[in-house]
């Protein structure tokens, strides 16, 4: 199947509410544009760089997703250029995108990262720091948290069920609350292999890269 058809066909099976993320790191601008043509709309990248080149060659109607970690020297630009950061996961670089956003009279929509299985290689912020997290985003006047993000350990089907329904339910109730600056509106769960997994735990946004365009190759992530 081409990069379209698998697009279209993804995009008939998940309920209408949920956005499909094509996650188009490492891929040509040319696949890019197939998925484009047939549709898609809302793309991921993990690298500022990266991004910032395939945003200078993708229709302008497209909404850019930043999925991976962000450095705080590479907020100034991305500014105005991003849909929604996915990965807000520290007070620093929370700072950091309200004074780069407020500098330019932007908004920045954000969802937080949480490192929901505790693990030293991932980024997310921790479960029990997202209150300060949360306390400071109340402070803020150019950042909108819009819900929740998380990449979750390797697994099998029970296991990631059970990681995504701790997400949900971290979702669910802060909804509870009525904090400045902060909505649970979407909750960003599930790649390739366990998408499916991640809609029947609630998710509302997917980010499929090999499902849509196949297998990854490193080596070619330069020749853009
Ligand atoms: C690469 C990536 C994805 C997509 O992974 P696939 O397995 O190709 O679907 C999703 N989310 C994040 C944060 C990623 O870095």
């Amino acid at each position: 199947m081409s990069i379209g058809e698998v697009y279209n066909k993804i995009k008939n099976e998940i309920p209408e509410n949920v956005t499909l993320i094509c996650v188009s790191k490492t891929r040509q601008i040319s696949e890019i544009k197939e998925a484009y043509e047939s549709g898609a709309r809302d793309f991921g990248e993990n690298k500022v760089q990266e991004f910032l080149e395939k945003y200078d060659n993708i229709e302008k109607d497209s909404r850019w997703h930043f999925i991976g970690h962000l450095q705080t020297n590479k907020v100034k630009y991305i500014v105005g250029k991003v849909h929604l950061i996915h990965s807000l996961d520290s007070i620093h670089l929370l700072k950091e995108i309200e004074k780069r956003y407020a500098s330019k009279n932007e908004i920045a929509n954000v969802l937080i990262q949480i490192n929901i299985g505790k693990e030293a290689t991932k980024t997310g912020i921790a479960v029990d720091e997202m209150d300060d997290l949360i306390n400071a985003c109340e402070e803020c006047n150019n950042v909108k948290v819009r819900g929740l993000m998380a990449t979750i350990p390797i697994g099998d089907d029970e296991s990631s069920s059970k990681y995504f329904a701790k997400m949900k339910a971290i979702f669910d109730n802060l909804k509870n609350y009525k904090y400045k600056n902060i909505s649970m509106e979407f909750l960003s769960l599930g790649m390739s292999k366990d998408f499916s997994i991640a809609l029947e735990n609630g998710a509302n946004m997917i980010r499929l890269g090999e499902k849509i365009f196949g297998k990854r190759d490193y080596k070619k992530q330069e020749v853009i």
